[in-house]
């Protein structure tokens, strides 16, 4: 039997808040039983055969928590290793512990894992320092959310606190809060600050008085999710306040690169701050069984990073390349094959497959034998440069690069949401243009950042100007030319 469930918190608002724990459980889990307040790119460290099962729950459906309780109890009693993850810590509000007694009803094993509650995220993301000496010597969380849709928080006792104050659900219910408090004793110029989608590149921050936060909150048109801090310990907010101060933050960028190198790339840009949206317009197939025959070359040619690893899936024998010069373009297919412990003998000044081509030529004599390695979109013609340079040219497909399509509406909005649009190849580019029917306009006022000379020329064909191309030609370099952009 290894049915069992665990419940498992999120952390509040970005993945980078998920504890090693939960993520060593979600990538072994077989379904996932998620909520609203989950940040989706979680969903990236899952067992990749996982089933996702999305049962979030807003005003509207309220009443879905019996369907989560049934849910979670069916799958583990088909034997099935289940996640239930949870915005924030499953066990604060969120009703985590009536899913506990069904589990324990029905005699199923279970665990825990403690997230990284809003009730603390919020504050120390906006700066806030929940205790501090000699100012607030505790902190008290509430939800002000109640089921029964009464407020009956006991204002009388919450006012006498000497603590900061936490108010969970309480958008809605600002002005019952301030009433609540003012109308039991506490001063009108009492620190508050509301912290909306805390811990993601949409944060906002508004602080003022019980006099004044409800006009500021309706001023800025604040929504759910967000927390509300009353306290002294507001003030420091001026002087702490860290997240807003990131690089990036305030730039959304659309990722275009394959899946897997799309959410590295985009982990990195949201630690610096940026809103990132993931529409990968290719995909890599290197499924490739049939084994190569090194015998006959002295140079392999390698491309791209994509080639490498498909290359080191193929061989069995690392010994095969012992007497075989190897020459690849760019730094990130050079650290890619040195992942495997290869050294390239030579490294184009110039990142072109032209120049590795012609670089090639001083690493071997006349009619001698070069494997390019290159996927099935590769414009690399070998009878014209075999003929330029008297060497045996053969090119090998090692994989397939697929484009991806879309529904145009669905590439529209991902459009839509950004400023930046990054392209990694001239591959996932074209797709791009295929998926929007190569109407420029609609990218107009976007701004363009390419990996590199090759992509930007592909962009240029298609009269789009090119705001942004990497010194670098990888992915740092597409980082550092955005970190650039002031
Ligand atoms: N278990 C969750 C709380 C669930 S109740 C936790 O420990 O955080 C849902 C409430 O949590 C929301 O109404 C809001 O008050 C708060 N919340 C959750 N995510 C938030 C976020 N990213 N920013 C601000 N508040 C958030």
């Amino acid at each position: 039997m290894k049915g069992k469930v665990y419940l498992v918190g999120a952390g509040c608002g970005s993945y980078e808040l998920l504890t090693l724990k939960a993520k060593e459980v979600l990538s072994i889990c077989d379904c996932v039983v998620y909520d609203r307040l989950v940040d989706d790119s979680i969903l990236q460290f899952c067992n990749k055969d996982a089933e996702f099962i999305y049962l979030g729950k807003d005003h509207a459906n309220y009443h879905l928590q019996d369907t989560i309780n049934e849910t979670i109890v069916k799958y583990a009693k088909e034997n099935k290793l289940v996640v239930r993850l949870k915005g924030g810590d499953p066990l604060v509000f969120g009703r985590g512990g009536e899913e506990l007694d069904c589990l324990y009803n029905d005699n199923i094993p279970f665990e825990i894992i403690p997230g990284i509650s809003s009730s603390i995220a919020s504050s120390e993301y906006a700066g806030i320092p929940l205790t501090y000496r000699d100012i607030s010597r505790s902190f008290h969380v509430f939800t002000a959310h109640a089921m029964d849709t009464v407020f009956d928080l006991d204002f009388k006792v919450i006012s006498q606190l000497e603590g900061t104050l936490v108010f969970l659900m309480g958008v809605a219910k600002v002005s019952s809060i301030v009433e609540g408090l003012i109308s039991n004793g506490r001063d009108s110029s009492t620190k508050i600050a509301v912290v909306e989608n805390a811990c993601r590149p949409l944060q906002r921050v508004i602080t003022g008085t019980l006099s004044d936060i409800l006009e500021k909150v309706k001023i800025n048109k604040i929504k759910a999710p967000a927390t509300i801090i009353v306290g002294d310990v507001v003030s420091f907010q001026e002087r702490f306040s860290w997240y807003d101060k990131l690089p990036l933050i305030g730039k959304s960028i659309l990722i275009t690169r394959p899946e897997d190198s799309s959410n590295t790339l985009s982990n990195r840009l949201i630690s610096l701050g940026a809103k990132c949206h993931i529409l990968p317009m290719i995909s890599i197939d290197n499924e490739d069984t049939k084994k190569l025959d090194l015998s006959k070359y002295s140079v392999i040619l390698f491309c791209s990073s994509n080639g490498v690893n498909s290359f080191f899936n193929n061989i069995d024998d690392i010994r095969v390349l012992g007497n075989i010069k190897i020459g690849t373009i760019g730094k990130a297919t050079l650290n890619t094959l040195e992942k495997y412990k290869v050294k390239a003998d030579f490294i184009p000044k110039k990142f072109y497959v032209d120049a590795l081509i012609e670089e090639s030529i001083n690493y071997t004599n006349k009619d001698d034998n070069i494997l390019i390695i290159t996927s099935n979109l590769s414009p690399v013609n070998t009878d014209f440069i075999s003929k330029k340079y008297s060497r045996n040219f053969t090119r090998y497909e090692m994989y397939n690069t697929i484009k991806i399509k879309y529904d145009m509406k669905d590439v529209i909005s991902a459009i839509n949401k950004v400023d930046y649009i990054t392209f990694f190849s001239p591959s996932s580019f074209e797709s791009f243009m295929e998926s929007i029917d190569y109407d420029t306009s609609l990218v107009e006022n976007k701004k363009i950042v390419s990996i590199g000379p090759i992509t930007s020329r592909k962009i240029k064909e298609s009269n789009l100007s090119v705001y942004l191309e990497a010194k670098e030609y990888d992915s740092e370099g597409v980082i550092n030319c955005l970190l650039g952009d002031k």
